[in-house]
């Protein structure tokens, strides 16, 4: 994350060429030693299990810049406009009556602009991208596979509380995969919703997942699966 945004940098609000970003890759590997280096103890070198953990980052920017040459390569001009920042943004929520308004964080990778109009929300990935990205029932989004379509969702909520969202797509960046790029897609009756409508559909979905939340007679179980535990950040509340 943190190379891809140094990389970036200079090139905040500019449209970014095919060679801009060859230069980037050429450039890459040193700017990836140095924020490694930042992580090692003192003295440390990067040999071993480090070396082998640099060398698989090391692929990951190579990917995400290969992608973003052969999107260039497709005609649309990239122009960065935000860089790990931090988004935000109130749900307004009525539930039995009482009027709860939620203040939401979050922080987008990167978001751009492409050459035609459409905002670009990406996040970057470096885990299991065996996710459902292309939601096609509205069933699927309570999936447990459908969490980083819900994550993209909620940024696109976000973003419109401070940015008109006329051509809008929210993107993740899976850096272990070939394809590296899976646009979150939402069908009803195989229609694909698209800017506004997809915006709304974020809105009523994370309305209704808040107000279940806030719902006193909604209940709530711990997981069966403990695996999940070792990974949350609520085990201590949770008393896991
Ligand atoms: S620790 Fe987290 S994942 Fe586990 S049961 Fe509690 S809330 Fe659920």
């Amino acid at each position: 994350h943190d190379t891809l945004e140094e990389l970036y940098k200079p090139y905040l609000n500019k449209p970014v060429s095919e060679e801009i970003l060859k230069a980037m890759k050429a450039q890459a590997k040193q700017v990836l030693e140095s924020k490694f280096k930042e992580q090692l103890p003192t003295g440390g070198e990067l040999v071993g299990k480090n070396l082998l953990a640099f060398e698989v980052a090391k692929s990951y920017v190579t990917k995400a810049l290969n992608h973003d040459i052969r999107t260039v390569r497709s005609g649309q001009l990239i122009t960065p406009l935000q860089l790990e920042e931090e988004l935000s943004g109130a749900v307004q929520l009525n539930v039995n009556g009482e009027n709860i308004s939620v203040n939401l964080k979050g922080m987008a990778d990167r978001i751009d602009r492409l050459s035609n109009g459409t905002i670009r929300m990406i996040d970057y990935k470096t885990g299991s991208f065996d996710k459902k990205t292309a939601i096609k029932f509205v069933d699927e989004f309570d999936s447990t596979k459908a969490d980083h379509a819900f994550q993209l969702l909620t940024y696109l909520v976000m973003f419109s509380s401070t940015s008109s969202v006329d051509a809008v797509q929210p993107t993740v960046f899976y850096l272990r995969s070939q394809q590296v790029e899976f646009p979150i897609t939402v069908s009803q009756e195989k229609v694909k919703l698209e800017n506004e409508e997809l915006l709304s559909y974020g809105k009523e979905r994370v309305t209704e997942l808040l107000s279940d939340l806030f719902r006193k007679e909604t209940s709530f179980s711990q997981t069966e699966d403990q695996m999940v535990c070792g990974y949350c950040d609520f085990k201590e509340v949770c008393q896991r």
